[in-house]
């Protein structure tokens, strides 16, 4: 099984390693051809406007939607999960091409900039269903997004709940405050749509290596859909 790590930008060597402590080897990906040669996908984190148009400069986005299309399993950690959404909000300017197929629409930067950066633990039952360990991962989100609303095949893996003070979405000028540790509300920070799997924040920038198991183990087939333990499935 060749798993292939878009290595335009970002964390892609990250990926990598994480993979190789596996024992599995991360194939870079830069051309659209080499994508015939992996049967899998990440797409790591980084900044996605940067992505989308290296991606563009190397005709990219059809290869990579035929991918999608094709049911291969894909993975989009940060800027990779921005990549992989039908719709995405929060550009500063204009729009930006998306690779799609996730249905759910994403604020880029929902959690502000590069200095509202944070780690928290977040509850992800599915993955100690399924890889054991600690109900919570650790989640580095940096200049994070999240998921604002999800379609009806959408299985909502993880949500992060936002401290009251906290709440970044929208304010135009992003303020930097004490945190507070009354949660406002919770947000969907990691998702999976059948073969497609996506991350608000950064397993690949961690020591533990669940969540590349867990793609793995969709990789290879293991594991049809998320099952009894995910949080919730999006409705209308
Ligand atoms: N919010 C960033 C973007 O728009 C993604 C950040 C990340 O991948 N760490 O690209």
């Amino acid at each position: 099984m060749a798993v292939g790590v878009l290595a335009l930008q970002g964390s892609f060597n990250e990926h990598i390693a994480a993979l190789k402590r596996l024992g599995v080897k991360g194939v870079e990906i830069r051309k659209p051809e080499q994508l015939h040669n992996v049967t899998s996908l990440i797409i790591p984190g980084g900044e996605s406007t940067t992505m989308a148009k290296l991606a563009e400069y190397h005709n990219l986005f059809p290869a990579l939607r035929e991918f999608v299309k094709m049911g291969k399993p894909v993975w989009g950690t940060c800027a990779g999960l921005i990549f992989l959404a039908d719709k995405a909000i929060g550009q500063k300017t204009g729009g930006q091409e998306l690779v799609g197929g996730l249905d759910c629409t994403i604020h880029r930067n929902y959690f502000g900039s590069q200095i509202q950066s944070f780690e928290a633990d977040i509850l992800v039952p599915e993955l100690a269903s399924k890889e054991g360990g600690p109900e919570t991962f650790r989640g580095v989100f940096i200049r994070a997004p999240a998921v604002l609303e999800v379609g009806p095949e959408v299985e909502v893996l993880a949500m992060y709940p936002v401290p009251s003070n906290k709440v970044l979405y929208s304010s135009p000028a992003v303020e930097i405050q004490e945190e507070n540790t009354t949660p406002e509300k919770n947000v969907i920070v990691a998702v999976r749509q059948g073969n497609l799997l996506g991350t608000a924040f950064h397993p690949e920038l961690t020591a533990d290596s669940r969540w590349h198991s867990y793609f793995l183990k969709m990789a290879n087939g293991v594991g049809q859909g998320a099952s009894s333990s995910i949080i919730a499935v999006g409705g209308a």
